[in-house]
């Protein structure tokens, strides 16, 4: 009973966070930034922010993820970092070869009030940025945000820095896809989903083949994923942005709309059924209105293992918490299967969260708790589930205290997981993903009925 303090009384709280539904912004900086192809991150900050987004990003995807820090000291938290932030680009050019370095700030920097651009300039101007090579930036100040805001912001410096080509004559198999904060096998699946409705997508950020890059025998310090500078410079040339989550890729789409004049489409995450039907309607409205068969049989998969089983998922009570696009997606989704989202935390900040999850969950708002900003955190989750259980909690790692505690089916989706394996190999999103979902939380009931039922009602056939 690692939680056995937390009470059932659930007094308000105005100051105090206790085990946060949400994680620190240059993380989302820095995961954003390595779906670029070549990309070196950088922390403009102290050698401890960088170590600790650098090995949460790698416990979660398993792989090595490389990145640079300004290694502040006391002199430059107190006359600032610029000196250290042209040293810093001077030698990962000559030491480390990059073709984009995406600088990240952090508290520390955001404090002292360092500003990065003109820094660029100045590194530009003394001949510290080779030709051909590029600088981008976000500002991350984690203060205020999450993760979400991280990537949210890296992803429009990507756009703000890189693309272009607005002059180009329009490419109409040719789309901008901005996929959101997902695993590097949901990118996959979402330029393949793209590639059968006919579209040539320019993905970015596209961390596949980058987070989840095959096994080689040989290390590559840039593995081949990630979009190119050169595919960046023609992104005004695309029919239209398609981007998934408003969250996390809207921002990106429309500085990409004002800067290079492509029309913005945003969607929520295509994860489930109803969400992903409206991606798919999104590009069939753009690509003549043809789906082909191969998409209508997936989906078709899902809509048979759906009414199938459906008696395993009818009126149970789940438990969500985690990043706002995929808290609104998984709710829509628990709705189709006639489960109850009886409990739903975020610790991201964001106007329209709120909004956009009573319009998801309609008539059922009535008996869902939904909580948003500092102090829906998992103290808060913890003591709604002890007054009313729950028969399935979904969300990232955070969740495994409250599921041994009280002794419920846990299936691990979002960020981070630092405990399993898979979810950065295989999709969620699609109809495939949602067939993946299914799987999971099936299996994890059936598990359960199996070790529960007594000898008599124990079933070889389920
Ligand atoms: S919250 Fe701020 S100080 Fe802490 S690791 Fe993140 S950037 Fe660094």
């Amino acid at each position: 009973m690692l939680l056995r303090h937390t009470p059932t009384e659930i007094l308000e709280r105005s100051a105090l966070t206790i085990n946060p539904a949400k994680t620190c912004q240059p993380i989302g900086a820095m995961y954003a930034a390595l779906g670029i192809h070549g990309c070196l991150p950088h922390s403009h900050g102290s050698q401890g922010c960088c170590s600790y987004h650098r090995s949460t990003l790698t416990r979660h995807y398993k792989e090595p993820v490389m990145a640079a820090t300004s290694s502040f000291t006391e002199g430059s938290s107190v006359f600032g970092g610029q000196a250290n932030l042209l040293q810093a680009i001077e030698n990962m050019f000559s030491v480390y070869d990059p073709q984009v370095i995406a600088v990240h700030t952090t508290c520390l920097s955001e404090t002292i009030g360092d500003d990065i651009p003109q820094i660029v300039d100045k590194a530009r101007a003394d001949g510290k940025i080779p030709a051909g090579r590029h600088v981008i930036h976000a500002n991350t100040p984690s203060y205020v945000g999450s993760h979400v805001t991280g990537f949210a912001n890296m992803a429009k410096g990507i756009v703000d820095y890189l693309a272009g080509g607005d002059d180009l004559p329009k490419n109409k198999q040719q789309l901008n896809l901005i996929p959101g904060w997902v695993e590097p096998a949901d990118m996959r699946e979402l330029k393949r989903l793209t590639r059968l409705m006919g579209f040539d997508p320019i993905t970015f950020p596209d961390t596949s083949d980058v987070l989840d890059a095959p096994q080689t025998g040989k290390h590559a310090f840039y593995p081949k994923g990630g979009v190119t500078p050169a595919q960046m410079a023609r992104t005004g040339a695309s029919i239209a942005t398609i981007a998934l989550g408003p969250t996390t890729a809207g921002p990106a789409a429309r500085a990409l709309e004002n800067k290079c004049n492509v029309a913005a489409h945003v969607l929520g995450l295509p994860i489930g059924l109803r969400a992903t039907d409206r991606f798919i309607a999104e590009l069939r409205k753009l690509n003549g209105g043809f789906v082909p068969p191969e998409v209508l049989d997936e989906r078709g998969r899902l809509l048979d293992m759906i009414t199938d089983m459906h008696q395993y998922f009818y009126q149970k009570r789940v438990a969500l918490w985690g990043d706002p696009d995929q808290l609104v997606a998984l709710s829509e989704f628990f709705l189709d299967l006639d489960m109850t989202p009886a409990y739903i935390v975020t610790g991201t900040p964001g106007k329209k969260f709120l909004a956009r999850i009573a319009e998801v969950l309609g008539e059922q708002i009535r008996a869902t708790q939904v909580r948003q900003g500092p102090q829906a955190d998992m103290f808060l989750l913890h003591q709604w589930i002890k007054n009313k259980p729950v028969d399935l909690l979904m969300g990232n790692t955070y969740g495994k205290y409250i599921a041994r505690d009280e002794n419920t089916p846990f299936v691990r989706h979002g960020f981070p997981i630092l405990d399993r394996v898979g979810h950065a190999d295989f999709p969620t999103v699609g109809y495939r993903g949602a067939l993946r979902l299914l799987e999971m939380i099936l299996n994890i009931f059936m598990d359960r009925q199996d070790r529960n039922a007594p000898e008599e009602s124990f079933e070889l056939v389920m």
